[in-house]
């Protein structure tokens, strides 16, 4: 069976690895669910992987098999698999596997305390752009048939899902919270599927991001009915604030400062961007701070996400697909037919500004 692998620590080193044939006795206590990949978004993260800048095989082992935003269908389930699984089920795997902490064993291993973390795709632990992976039915979540099209965008959702949940959970500190206008900033993948769980919330969203409109991401913002602002045009303490909640997706570090500044007063700032360099700015610090003591504002990190993010994130799919028919099939540009076009991928997530998602049809259609 085939699988795209990197060699982690060198660069450059994706390549079709060839893996023996996954099986339902992998897994203990019969919870086994073994799964026929049909296609495998990729984002930045592989592109750092590739690149070396991250990412860790499993332990004893050369390689990592890198993807991490996965959808399937189930083939076979061992005898303790509920019932909601079954052969021909779509399902998508979540990421991140359990290490230690008190965190990790009520199942939040996204907000785990260890000094090491444990993610399919990317780090220590095989991903899934292969032909068949097997897993816990604990990590597995079955979709709804009419999200076939759209269902590789769950994982990148629920990134944002989790971001945007736990902006409430926090702001329930205030009791009657009521958010009218959000900022994003980024209209990559994440960016537009913030956009989109905003809107779907009921709140006005400029979306704030680099390039001038129009071109199909700033056409996607609008089409939610968010209005889309270029960095180029526009300073984000122009862009229609003081906001409720920000959302930063853009990875480009020194945005959160301003962000911060354009935070209203009981605001809550958003943090989503895993920014690998090592940029400093200067940033206007009694005033950025004075602002958040004066306004009680918040500033959180988010990162990976919880079963029940992709569980929410499911539901939002389905409303999404309702509400704006055709949308996230949109966000669908750049496929690549089979992992034997890996280079291909590569160059459309390196080059490709034009694209929003690329992702790997694994075994073709
Ligand atoms: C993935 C997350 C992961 C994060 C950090 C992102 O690209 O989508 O699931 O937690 O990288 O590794
Ligand atoms: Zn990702």
């Amino acid at each position: 069976m085939k699988a795209l692998a990197v060699y982690p620590g060198r660069p450059g080193s994706l390549h079709l690895e060839e893996l023996p044939e996954p099986t339902l006795d992998e897994i203990p206590g019969g919870r086994g669910v073994l799964v026929r990949v049909l296609r495998v978004g990729v984002d930045g993260t592989d592109r750092e992987i590739d690149a070396a800048e991250y990412g860790e095989a499993p332990p004893g082992e050369r390689f990592l098999v890198t993807g991490h935003e996965s959808l399937g269908e189930v083939l076979a389930v061992g005898p303790n698999v509920p019932p909601s699984l079954k052969p021909g089920t779509l399902v998508v795997a979540t990421v991140r596997r359990p290490g230690t902490s008190p965190y990790d064993r009520i199942g939040r291993q996204d907000f785990t305390t260890d000094a090491v973390y444990f993610e399919r795709g990317i780090n220590l632990r095989h991903g899934y752009l292969t032909e068949r992976y097997v897993e816990d039915c604990e990590w597995v979540v079955a979709l709804p048939e009419r999200l076939r099209e759209v269902g590789v965008l769950l994982e990148p959702t629920t990134v944002a899902e989790k971001g945007v949940d736990q902006a409430y959970e926090i702001q329930r500190r205030l009791r009657i919270w009521r958010p009218q206008r959000a900022a994003v900033l980024g209209a990559g993948t994440i960016g537009l599927l913030a956009t989109l769980l905003l809107r779907l919330r009921g709140l006005d969203v400029v979306c704030y991001s680099r390039r001038p409109a129009p071109y199909l991401n700033s056409e996607l913002i609008e089409a939610l009915g968010a209005t889309y602002v270029s960095s180029e045009e526009t300073a984000l303490a122009d862009a229609g604030g003081p906001f409720d909640l920000i959302f930063e997706a853009t990875g480009f570090s020194p945005l959160v400062f301003e962000a911060a500044q354009a935070l209203g007063k009981n605001g809550v700032l958003v943090l989503a961007s895993v920014t690998g360099g090592s940029r400093r700015i200067e940033i206007d610090a009694d005033a950025i701070n004075q602002g958040f003591v004066l306004g009680n504002k918040v500033m959180v990190g988010t990162v990976n996400a919880s079963r029940d993010d992709f569980e929410r994130g499911v539901a939002e799919l389905v409303r999404a697909e309702a509400i704006y028919p055709g949308w996230l099939g949109r966000l669908l540009t750049t496929p690549i037919q089979g992992l034997d076009r890996y280079e291909q991928m590569l160059d459309a997530l390196n080059n490709d500004r034009d694209a929003i998602k690329v992702y790997v049809e694994v075994n073709g259609r």
